[in-house]
């Protein structure tokens, strides 16, 4: 089984934990707040010189918000030694990420529902839950430009940042990788799904499915807003048919989903607690691991709100 990145509770810590894992990270006050350009790269300066983020010369190590952001150690550790209070800011191009942003206050879970009937479930991968009680579903970028928009309250995040955990939401809440609480790289490509016609492969979307995804369903008739709806069997096959980097997170995965779907009382929470704690062991994950896990995808708070 793949072992995650343990994530120190402290920021200053935590910044030099993803350093060394290779990811490139930056300060980002708590009220966002970015750090001044120097004279050079400051547009409003008499000494401005025109020139690109990525092709800045001038040598100060905060100019350019997340371009700024770095693997190197005595940097990271000077940055947060002057602001151990500094959230974790990682741009996601730069790092090889494109990420679904699911905001709840915008409506995003509902967003979420809407598009995963419309494209089918999206494969899961490295996912944390944002201080803010949303969801980042971190994909592997596809190395060109995405749409910004997923619908209300959903992000396609690729030319920007997201925080990492534990930096704090304005609201106060941490942010948290979900599952083992550790983070792993992403396992799964964008989805074809979510990309601009054109840049999709010569195949039309396809509903017979790569591994991380749900086999194809029939819908489920007579349910108020028509949606599709996943059973404990899709669930405990969800956990079976992922290969085995990404077990933890399919497990995880569906075990929100459990929650959430027992929550609305379309399924029982009990067999699907039996049904993916058995589908664990089958795939060789600890039966105390695996429910551990499940119950910490119910103390998720975010639960009372997708029923909504
Ligand atoms: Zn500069
Ligand atoms: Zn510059």
């Amino acid at each position: 089984m793949t072992v995650g990145l343990r994530i120190p509770a402290k920021l200053p810590a935590a910044a030099e934990a993803y350093a060394l894992a290779g990811i490139k990270v930056f300060r980002v006050r708590r009220n966002k707040t970015p750090y001044a350009n120097c004279a050079r790269c400051d547009r409003q300066s008499s000494l401005y010189v025109k020139h690109r983020p990525e092709a800045c010369q001038c040598g100060v190590p905060t100019c350019h918000g997340f371009w700024a952001a770095t693997t190197d150690l005595n940097l990271v550790r000077r940055w947060w030694h002057e602001e151990p209070d500094a959230n974790i800011g990682a741009p996601c191009k730069l790092n090889g990420w494109a990420v679904v942003d699911i905001d709840p206050r915008n409506g995003g879970r509902e967003s979420l529902q809407a598009l995963e009937t419309r494209v089918g479930l999206l494969p899961s991968t490295t996912m944390q839950i944002t201080g803010g009680d949303g969801l980042h579903i971190i994909y592997r970028s596809p190395g060109f430009e995405l749409p910004g928009l997923g619908g209300p309250g959903i992000d396609f995040k690729h030319n920007g940042y997201i925080l990492l955990a534990p930096s704090v939401h304005a609201s106060g809440g941490r942010y948290q990788w979900a599952g083992a609480g550790t983070y792993l790289p992403p396992t799964a490509d964008w989805p074809e799904t979510l990309l601009p016609r054109k840049q999709r492969r010569a195949a039309p979307v396809p509903r017979a499915a790569p591994r991380h995804r749900f086999p194809p369903l029939e819908p489920h008739r007579g349910r108020p807003g028509g949606g599709r709806m996943w059973t404990v069997e899709d669930l405990v096959q969800h956990v079976m048919d992922t290969h085995e980097g990404s077990r933890n997170n399919a497990f995880y995965f569906a075990a929100c989903r459990a929650h959430e779907l027992a929550e609305q009382r379309l399924i029982d929470l009990g067999e699907a607690e039996a049904g993916l704690i058995t589908a664990a062991s089958a795939v060789g994950l600890s039966d105390t691991e695996a429910r551990a896990s499940f119950d910490s995808a119910s103390t998720r708070p975010s639960d009372r709100g997708w029923a909504a």
